[in-house]
C-alpha cells in the first residue's frame, strides 16, 4: 500500500481542489448535529451496552492541561501551573469513571485500548500518572494485552517519567515534534531543540516502548521547503515507528490565540501542498507505508500490516488495527463512539466538574447515527483505509455521492473497476477532497482532528 509517488500534480488541479479537503479534516470539533442528545440518552446507551457483555470497549481519556499555549493549537486545554488543579481533575475523573463503569459493567468487559491525550497527559506528575492508571485498572477490566498509548510533550518528558510510563504498561508513545526549525518554532511559540527530541527519542527507545510516534505539522508560519526537509531528514535518521504529518488549520474562532500567528508568514496553498507532497515522497522512499490520509508507519508496524491486510480501521481518535465495538470518552471534552452514537463530554472544565459532582453523566452533545449516517461513515472509513469504495457500500443511499466521486476519473484521481472506485496514485494526494464527496452533512470524521492534534 505504500506509494512513493513523485507527485507531479497539475497546478490547476491543486488550485481547484485545495482547501476543500481542509474543511473535511478541520471544520468541526465534534458532532455537528446535537439531536437534543443529553445525559439521559447517554445513560440509556450505556445500559444497552451493558446488556451485551461480549462487545468490546476502548477508552479515551482527555487530560486538558498544558504548561503553555502553542500558537497553532486547536485543542481543548487549559494553561495552568497549579498541580492541585490536576489532582482535583483526577478526583472528578475517578467519579466519572465510576459512573460509566457501573452503567456499562466495565469491570467485566475486556478493554482493548486505552489512549491518553489532551492537552498534555505527561504534564501530570509521576504520582498523578500512577494514580490515573490505577483508577483505570480499578474501574475497568484492563487485561495483559490491553494496548496502552499516550501522547507526550517532549519538553515535559524525563527518563524517570518514561520509565514509569513503561512500568505502568504503556507501550505506545507519541511525541509532538511539529517542526525542528528554530524560526518556525519561534513563530508558533513552541521552542524545543533538536537535541531534546533526540534525547527523548533515544530514552524511549532504550526503555523499550514498542511503538514510538512523532507528530509533524506542515503549513506552519515561516516553514520553507528546505527547512521542513531538514526536519524530515532528522526524523528519518531517528526512524520512529510512526509519523503523523498533519496540516495546520487556522481556526481563530475556536482558538483566538491563533491570531498571534501572522497570516503573511503562512505558506500559500501551493507551497503547503508541496510541503506535504515532499513529506510523502521522503517517507515512502525511506520505506514507510503511507497510512490513510496523513500517517506513515514502518512496514513492520501494526498499522502498516493492518492496512496491507485490509483490516485497518479508523475511529474518531485515529487509525487502529484493533477496533472495538465501543469507545468511551472520559474527561472534559472527551469524545466517544458508543452504541452507534458519536458523543462529546462537556468541554468546559468547570461545568464538566459540576455535572459529575452532581452525579450526572457529563455529556454535552451527541449524534445518533441513522442508517444513512452509518453507511456514510463506513464508506469514508473504507475509502481512507483501503483506497477503494466498493459499489455495494454506496448502493441505494449513496448513489449521488458515488457518482460525484466517479467523476474524478476525468482528473485521473480515481479509476472505475468492476468492483468499485479505486483511488489512483495522484488521487491519494486529494483523498481528503475525495472524502468530502461522501461527507454531505455528517461530520463524524472531523471530530478526530481535534484530538489528533494534541501535543
Ligand atoms: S499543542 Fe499540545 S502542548 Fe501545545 S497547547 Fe496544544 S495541547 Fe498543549
Amino acid at each position: 500500500m505504500s506509494t512513493a509517488a513523485p507527485a507531479e500534480l497539475s497546478p490547476e488541479l491543486v488550485q481547484r481542489l485545495t482547501g476543500r479537503g481542509r474543511r473535511f479534516q478541520a471544520a468541526i470539533r465534534c458532532p455537528s448535529r446535537h439531536d437534543d442528545y443529553g445525559a439521559e440518552d447517554y445513560t440509556r446507551a450505556l445500559a444497552e451496552v451493558a446488556m451485551r457483555p461480549a462487545e468490546t470497549l476502548s477508552l479515551y481519556v482527555h487530560i486538558p492541561f498544558c504548561a503553555g499555549r502553542c500558537l497553532y493549537c486547536g485543542c481543548n486545554t487549559t494553561v495552568t501551573h497549579d498541580s492541585s488543579r490536576m489532582d482535583a481533575y483526577l478526583d472528578t475523573l475517578d467519579r466519572e469513571m465510576a459512573m460509566v463503569a457501573e452503567r456499562i459493567n466495565g469491570g467485566d468487559r475486556d478493554v482493548l485500548q486505552v489512549h491518553l491525550a489532551g492537552g498534555t497527559p505527561n504534564y501530570l506528575s509521576e504520582a498523578q500518572l500512577t494514580r490515573l492508571t490505577e483508577m483505570l485498572e480499578r474501574r475497568f477490566h484492563l487485561v495483559a494485552d490491553t494496548e496502552r498509548s499516550i501522547e507526550c510533550d517532549p519538553r515535559r518528558a524525563s527518563a524517570g517519567q518514561l520509565e514509569l510510563l513503561h512500568a505502568l504498561g504503556f507501550r505506545s508513545i507519541g511525541f509532538g515534534v511539529q517542526d525542528l526549525d528554530p524560526e518556525v518554532q519561534r513563530a508558533i511559540g513552541r521552542i524545543q531543540s533538536e537535541e531534546l527530541i533526540r534525547d527523548v527519542y533515544w530514552m524511549a527507545r532504550e526503555i523499550g516502548f514498542d511503538s514510538i510516534g512523532f507528530d509533524l505539522i506542515y503549513g506552519l508560519p515561516q516553514q520553507t521547503e528546505a527547512a521542513f526537509a531538514r526536519t524530515i531528514d532528522t526524523v528519518l535518521e531517528l526512524a520512529p515507528d510512526r509519523v503523523a504529518c498533519f496540516g495546520y488549520a487556522r481556526r481563530t474562532t475556536d482558538g483566538p490565540h491563533q491570531h498571534a500567528i501572522d497570516v503573511h508568514e503562512l505558506p500559500n496553498n501551493a507551497e503547503r501542498e508541496g510541503l506535504f507532497r515532499n513529506a510523502v515522497a521522503a517517507f515512502t522512499q525511506a520505506g514507510y507505508a503511507w497510512i490513510g490520509l496523513d500517517t506513515f508507519a514502518l512496514e513492520t508496524d501494526d498499522l502498516a500490516l493492518a492496512q496491507a491486510e485490509g483490516r485497518l480501521h479508523r475511529n474518531c481518535i485515529g487509525y487502529t488495527a484493533t477496533p472495538s465495538a465501543h469507545l468511551a470518552g472520559l474527561g472534559a471534552g472527551a469524545i466517544g463512539e458508543l452504541q452507534g452514537t458519536c458523543v462529546q463530554n462537556q468541554p468546559n472544565l468547570e461545568i464538566w466538574q459540576q455535572e459529575v459532582v452532581a452525579g450526572r453523566i457529563p455529556v454535552n452533545r451527541g449524534h445518533r447515527l441513522n442508517e444513512q449516517d452509518r453507511r456514510r461513515r463506513d464508506a469514508i472509513s473504507h475509502l481512507i483505509c483501503n483506497l477503494v469504495l466498493p459499489q455495494e457500500m454506496a448502493a441505494d443511499c449513496l448513489d449521488d455521492e458515488y457518482r460525484r466521486l466517479a467523476a474524478y476519473a476525468g482528473d485521473g484521481l480515481v479509476e472505475a473497476l468492476p468492483e468499485g472506485l479505486r483511488v489512483t496514485e495522484a488521487g491519494r494526494f486529494f483523498l481528503r477532497e475525495l472524502c468530502t464527496e461522501q461527507d454531505a452533512y455528517f461530520h463524524w470524521d472531523r471530530a478526530r482532528w481535534h484530538f489528533s492534534h494534541s501535543e
